[in-house]
């Protein structure tokens, strides 16, 4: 059968994988991903065979996705987090009909294509801080690879002006190590500089760390690659519950 399944698998713990991704990772031929991710997930499938291509290499990733489905094999695509967000669902579903076969319109008609959700970094991240997505929130990367920067500044703009919490993904990277700090001054536009914010780094894998900060202290923090940011709406609180900060932004509910 010549089928390929996306995988959302989590921030990295086994734990976190939805059922349908660990069975589907089980009854797989094969396992393509980027190399961080295929290391995630290695220990977990260790028979299996995995095909690698490093980062920025997304599309060539997909042919080979492809070019090994084409052959009759069970083909899954990891991705962390949720495959939908920032992941490989859209590429390989855009490149299933890049070159339109006449009858069918699609590229890989004879590839049967499958999408499994996994839990996104604003989700596993959120837990870990306690609630600061409860109530309206929006979620902006800042990578301009594949952006122009000016259309990220429009969102974080209207975002703050709207009281969305907000959770940003890829805060930062060698080439854009002042991003975060630009992002902020946006948000204090409109947010008050003592709003609670959050970091969360390394979810469910090693060294995962979180903190809680103010708006002010985040427009100064230097979060890596592996970092998920939350900002608050304006009612977002900080509360400290057995030793630990936690995130809160109130459900709406009068108590
Ligand atoms: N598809 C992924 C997102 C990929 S974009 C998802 O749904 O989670 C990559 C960004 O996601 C990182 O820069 C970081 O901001 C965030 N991220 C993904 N996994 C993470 C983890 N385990 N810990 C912290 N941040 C993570």
């Amino acid at each position: 059968m010549k089928k390929l399944t996306v995988v959302g698998m989590g921030p990295g713990e086994y734990e976190s994988m939805t059922l349908r991704a660990v069975k589907a990772l089980n009854t797989c031929d094969v396992i393509v991903g980027y190399t961080v991710y295929v290391d995630l997930a290695k220990p977990y499938f260790p028979d299996k065979e995995f095909l690698t291509t490093p980062m920025k290499r997304e599309i060539e990733r997909c042919e080979m996705a492809f070019a090994e489905a084409e052959k009759g094999r069970s083909v899954v695509m990891i991705c962390s987090g949720d495959a939908g967000i920032y992941g490989m669902a859209g590429p390989i579903l855009e490149l299933a009909e890049k070159y339109p076969d006449v009858e069918l319109g699609e590229k890989h008609p004879e590839v049967e294509i499958e999408v499994i959700p996994g839990i996104t970094a604003a989700l596993s991240g959120g837990a870990v801080l306690g609630a600061p997505l409860m109530h309206d929130f929006a979620v902006i990367s800042l990578s301009d690879l594949l952006t122009p920067w000016e259309t990220i500044e429009n969102r974080l703009d209207a975002a703050a002006k709207t009281d969305f919490s907000i959770c940003l993904y890829n805060p930062s990277s060698r080439k854009r190590a002042d991003y975060l700090k630009r992002a902020c001054e946006i948000f204090l536009r409109y947010k008050s500089s003592d709003t609670v914010c959050g970091i969360v780094k390394n979810i469910g894998r090693d060294g995962e760390t979180k903190k809680v900060m103010t708006l002010a202290e985040l427009k100064d923090y230097e979060a890596d690659m592996f970092t998920t940011v939350f900002v608050g709406n304006s009612r977002t609180e900080k509360s400290v519950l057995g030793g630990q900060n936690w995130m809160v932004t109130p459900r709406g509910y009068r108590v």
